[in-house]
């Protein structure tokens, strides 16, 4: 069994009080989730009081998304040389918010994953279909689509030292979970997928689920064979709901 992570996607969200006042709650209680691997992402400006309360605690943090510039006149950008700089793990790349509401492609994701690793974070590749896709019945495809965008850029290895979080675009902040069978069967295909062209990366790679997961739903989502954990947007907001949640892997 590959070892369990969630990962809290903070989102635009916290100020520095609300902020020191989650990382107290997380830290006060994550001696009680076992092995589970803990991140947390908060907004790129919280960063560095993140990594300086968080450093040396088994909580490890990354970022919602990342430039696929490494450095020059692209304003308002922030790079992965960076995000190194303040010990980020993971960066979050393809959210579906960044996807509809900021117009970035399969293409463009695949070059902020690239630029993930080439900083040596571990790019966290968000996939997932909407609710009209899903109904036309193109989920898979639309899924392998957005896998194929960073295996033609990156070669399929690439994400064997990535992590792939599914996250049904009608699940996301909507309190409608995808069933634990539904999530499974496409994790089944994400997998499939990969062992299709690489059995080693297909086995190691942990993917995630995400799409309104709470500590009431986690234990029966993380208890599939192919969910590797969660990506937790509303419910990481809150110290004892994603401390639940990191238990149930526990
Ligand atoms: C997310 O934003 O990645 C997410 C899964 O959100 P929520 O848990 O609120 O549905």
């Amino acid at each position: 069994m590959r070892q369990i992570l969630v990962a809290g996607n903070w989102k635009l969200n916290g100020s520095r009080d609300s902020i020191e006042q989650l990382i107290s709650g997380i830290t006060a209680g994550v001696e009680n989730t076992g092995d589970t691997q803990i991140a947390v992402c908060p907004p790129f400006v919280y960063i560095p009081l993140v990594a300086e309360r968080l450093a040396g605690s088994k909580v490890a943090w990354g970022s919602q998304d990342i430039s696929d510039q490494s450095a020059g006149a692209f304003t308002g950008e922030v790079a992965g040389a960076m995000l190194n700089d303040f010990n980020c793990k993971y960066a979050i790349v393809g959210h579906s918010e960044r996807r509809s509401l900021y117009a970035e492609d399969d293409d463009f994701t695949a070059r902020k994953f690239a630029a993930a690793r080439k900083a040596g974070l571990i790019p966290i590749l968000c996939v997932g279909e909407t609710l009209q896709e899903r109904e036309q019945g193109v989920t898979e495809a639309v899924v392998a689509r957005q896998l194929d965008a960073v295996i033609n850029l990156e070669g399929v290895a690439a994400l064997g030292e990535a992590v792939i979080a599914y996250e049904p675009v009608w699940a996301i902040g909507t309190g409608k979970t995808a069933s634990p069978q539904q999530a499974q069967d496409v994790h089944a295909f994400i997998r499939g997928k990969l062992a299709g062209l690489n059995v080693g990366v297909a086995d190691k790679v942990q993917i995630l689920y995400g799409g309104s997961v709470k500590g009431a739903n986690a234990a029966e989502l993380f208890a599939k064979a192919d969910i590797d954990g969660g990506l937790i947007g509303g419910a990481s907001l809150d110290a004892a709901e994603f401390l639940a949640i990191c238990s149930a892997g526990a």
